[in-house]
């Protein structure tokens, strides 16, 4: 366990295996129940909130540090995920500006000043900590994943207990080394990796936690939210993301976009695109397009800087894909490219055609290198077919007809409506959530910040 600002030994360890080589990169510790109740008891006693002046300053320290140590990150976090090099370097230039941007809005957390009508009173609204955070994370982009949790706590004067995917632990104990080093208090951060189904309710139930966010699928989200039934929840859940292309798109953006979206990280993005929805007679060309577009992928080895997609978390992850695509063909999809499990969990990027809308490789989200284009007639059934499923994360729309952007926009029931950009446009700057089964609440910096915040109002005299 991560504790103390240390690691600490452990009786029992599990292996954490490169999913490339299928090799052991490292040992974590196999944390028990009881451990994890003596580390939170530990940090409820000796948490202390930091004057913002400081969170800031560690923050920034941390970015520093991703960015001086980079190169060996990034490779950390592709030997345990499997996703390209490529991508991970971008990963850790993103977790550095998050905490950037969660220095800037440590020092921003105000509140308001509201004169009371008619009672000579003014209130003063104050933003506090909201005590102690439980973050559970997921697989995909385990730093960033991590850093969007952790860096809003620390901002927000929080304690922060984080309890990574088993799958990349490695990346998580990583980065919080460098969170002391660059000043954060011991007592500020735990981190508990081991069998899920024992720490897990072990965190998410205990007394002491104030908060947990989890990001991760609709299962074990829901399941969290049980656990932690009474406290403040936060949910970052799966998503189904849609990119509507309607007759009159930029037809070259449009592919971009869908190339982009659906095979970054092979796919294994919550605001991925998972849809590729066609309106009238964009299909033949965008589907032409998008075979040219995997095509031009390089899938392979994580490691080596020409690798555009690497293999999926698991061959079981790996084999679920292959099968929803073959699922789909017998339903009558065309496969027009790719789609074939070449080594291990590697999946050649895919294209189909004529995908049913309640074909499950559609309804459900699959996590792997795929698009699948769905055709409908005319806009009203673009937006029946966007929604026609219970995830609502976000969207993309390509037109240059920004009334029929407008009206699909307000239709759409998701976080956020992205015209000529992808569901997977991102900022740290806006927020970021979904709605329906995606889950209950908002991340995005500033947004995290107010969320791992309680607002205390205090009132005095105050004649108006
Ligand atoms: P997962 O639900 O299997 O695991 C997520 C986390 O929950 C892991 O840390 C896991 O160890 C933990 N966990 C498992 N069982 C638990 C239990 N009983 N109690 C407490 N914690 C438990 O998800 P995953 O496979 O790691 O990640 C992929 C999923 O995450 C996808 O559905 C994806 O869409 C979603 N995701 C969502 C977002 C978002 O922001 N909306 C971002 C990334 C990933």
């Amino acid at each position: 366990m991560f504790r103390d600002g240390v690691l600490q030994p452990a009786f029992d360890q599990f292996a954490v295996r490169n999913p490339w080589t299928g090799e052991n990169i490292d040992l974590a510790a196999s944390d028990t129940a009881a451990e994890v109740d003596e580390a939170v008891r530990a940090v409820r006693a000796a948490w202390r909130p930091l004057r913002p002046d400081r969170r800031a300053a560690i923050l920034l320290g941390a970015a520093r540090l991703i960015r001086e140590r980079a190169g060996e990150l990034a490779e950390l976090i592709s030997r345990e995920s499997g996703v390209c090099i490529a991508e991970t370097r971008k990963e850790t230039e993103r977790a550095a500006t998050n905490l950037v941007v969660a220095a800037t809005e440590a020092e921003r957390l105000r509140g308001e000043s509201i004169p009371v009508p008619g009672q000579d009173r003014l209130a003063l609204t104050i933003f506090e900590p909201i005590g102690i955070v439980a973050a559970i994370t997921p697989f995909n982009r385990p730093l960033n994943q991590v850093v969007v949790k952790v860096a809003p706590a620390v901002a927000a004067g929080c304690a922060v207990v984080v309890k990574p995917s088993e799958q990349t632990p490695l990346t998580a104990l990583a980065f919080a080394e460098m969170l002391i080093e660059a000043g954060l208090p011991p007592e500020h951060l735990v981190v508990t990796t081991g069998e899920p189904g024992v720490i897990g309710p072990a965190l998410a139930g205990h007394p002491d936690i104030d908060m947990v966010t989890f990001t991760g699928s609709v299962r074990t989200g829901r399941e969290v939210a049980g656990i932690a039934a009474g406290k403040k929840v936060l949910l970052e859940l799966g998503g189904n993301d849609p990119l509507i292309v309607l007759p009159d798109a930029d037809l070259g953006l449009a592919v971009r976009l869908a190339g982009q979206g659906a095979f970054a990280t092979a796919g294994q993005s919550c605001r991925g695109i998972k849809r590729v929805i066609a309106v009238g007679a964009v299909a033949d060309e965008l589907a032409a397009g998008l075979v040219e577009a995997a095509a031009g992928k390089r899938a392979g080895d994580p490691l080596d800087p020409a690798t555009d997609v690497g293999p999926l978390v698991s061959v079981a992850a790996a084999i679920t894909v292959e099968r929803r695509i073959a699922d789909a063909v017998s339903a009558g999809a065309k496969l027009l490219y790719g789609g074939e499990r070449r080594r291990g969990s590697l999946v050649a990027p895919a294209v189909l055609d004529h995908v049913p809308a309640d074909a499950e490789l559609v309804v459900e989200e699959t996590f792997g290198p795929v698009a699948p284009v769905i055709r409908v007639a005319d806009t009203d059934e673009a937006i029946r077919v966007a929604n026609g499923t219970r995830y609502g994360l976000q969207a993309g729309v390509v037109t240059r007809n920004v009334a029929e952007f407008s009206r699909i926009a307000e239709a759409l029931r998701v976080g956020a409506v992205n015209l000529d950009a992808g569901p997977h446009f991102d900022s740290p700057h806006i927020p970021f959530g979904g709605v329906k089964s995606s889950g209950i609440g908002r991340e995005g910096i500033p947004y995290s910040i107010r969320e791992m915040s309680t607002v205390k109002t205090v009132t005095l005299p105050y004649p108006l």
